[in-house]
Parts: C-alpha cells; structure tokens; sequence
C-alpha cells in the first residue's frame, strides 16, 4: 500500500527497465524479481502481450522454462490501461511486471510514469534492438526514463563472448517473428550481421549501359 505524504499524494514507485538482446535472461529476471516481490507478500501484477505465446497461455516463461503466472494482454497501452483501471484492479496491484515491452506503442510511456506516480513498482523486460540493430519500439524512452536500466549481455553462439545483439538467422522478412527455435541467436559485435532487406528482384539493366 502506497504510503500518502503530507499533501495527499502516494509516495511515487519506481521504474525498472530489464533489457539486452534474445536469451540474455531478461525473463528470468523479471520473474525472479516479481518472486521475490511475493516473497515481501507484495501483490504482483504481471502482463505479457499475446504476441507471444510461445510456451504458455498463462504465464511468462525463460528459455530456461522457469515461469510466472500472467495475464496475456493486447500490446495497446491503452487497452492495458483500461484492464489496470477497470474494476479498481490498479488499487489492488504493488508491482505491475511486463515481458515483452517492445511489442507495446509508445503510448506505454506515459502509462509507466503514471503507474509510478501512483506509487506502483513498475518492473518492464524487453528487447532493446531489432534484428536490424534498429532501437526497439518504445524500449530507449523508457530506458532514458527509468529510475533503474539492467542491460543483460547473452552468450554469443560463434565465439562464446559476452552477446548485445540478436541475430536472425532465416529470411523472414516480419518485424514479429516470435521466438521459433533457431529463427534467432545471441551475437557479441564481432559476429553480428545485421539483416538488410534484399532487393525483391534483381533489376534489369538499362539497354544503353549494358552495352557501354
Ligand atoms: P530473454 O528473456 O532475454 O530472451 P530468458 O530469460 O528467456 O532470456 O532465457 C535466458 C536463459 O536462456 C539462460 O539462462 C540460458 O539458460 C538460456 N540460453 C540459451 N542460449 C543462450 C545464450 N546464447 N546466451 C545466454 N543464455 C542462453
Ligand atoms: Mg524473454
């Protein structure tokens, strides 16, 4: 229960950013802290967008199949807004966690600090970069606005050096491919290669230069 100041107003929480790139422990952490959170007998709530739906319906999970229970929810921050404030479910709630963050709009902003505001422990995992090496959705801004950044290293799968990138390795061209097994590997900078579009064709030459 968030404690009130002189002038009414809850003591304001605090926002914790959990990022790096795929397989760098970023759900685990999360979930070890919403434990540890329930261990304190805070009350946890945790979210995950159904976008990924890769081992469970039910809960967020680590490619080391450790688990906690979630609601999986539409990546609209304004959808989640309604969920957390309909019913009084915010007043009930210390610690909001969310996977995934990348996948929300950048309306998860201002949604965050007002959580905060309200005196709520916000704990957000999620993808700092794309495949592309491009800054992920809404991912720098709540870096930039966080009380708390951890920015966990993966182990890179060429050399076994400490990994900031996520590799794609086949030739979907989706933005969203969620997490297919050997769709995706952890590099360290050294032995990423970004993922440019091809050309969808090869272009024909102009008669002239093909025959300067
Ligand atoms: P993230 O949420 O960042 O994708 P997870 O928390 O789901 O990461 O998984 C982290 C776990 O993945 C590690 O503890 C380890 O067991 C496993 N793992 C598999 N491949 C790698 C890798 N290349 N680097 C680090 N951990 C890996
Ligand atoms: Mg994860």
């Amino acid at each position: 229960m968030a404690l009130l100041t002189g002038t009414e107003r809850p003591t304001p929480g605090v926002l914790e950013v959990i990022t790096g790139p795929m397989f760098s422990g970023k759900s685990e952490e999360l979930i070890r802290r919403l434990k540890r959170a329930r261990i304190a007998r805070q009350r946890v709530g945790c979210f995950k967008p159904d976008i990924d739906l890769r081992y469970h319906r039910t809960a967020i999970a680590s490619h080391s199949e450790q688990t906690h229970e979630a609601a999986v929810v539409t990546p609209d921050a304004e959808r989640l807004r309604e969920l957390l404030f309909a019913d009084g479910l915010v007043d009930a709630i210390e610690v909001v966690g969310l996977d995934e963050v990348q996948f929300f709009d950048e309306a998860i902003v201002p949604l965050s600090l007002e959580l905060v505001g309200l005196g709520k422990r916000v704990i957000l995992a999620g993808l700092d970069t794309t495949f592309a090496n491009e800054p992920f959705g809404p991912v720098p801004a709540l870096m930039a606005l966080a009380d708390r950044v951890t920015k966990l290293n993966a182990v890179c799968m060429v050399c076994g050096q400490p990994a900031i990138h996520t590799q794609r390795l086949g030739q979907s061209r989706e933005l969203v491919v969620v997490g297919a097994a050997g769709l995706y590997e952890a590099r360290c900078r050294a032995h990423f290669q970004p993922y440019v579009e091809e050309p969808a064709e090869q272009m024909e030459l102009p008669k002239v230069l093909a025959h300067a």
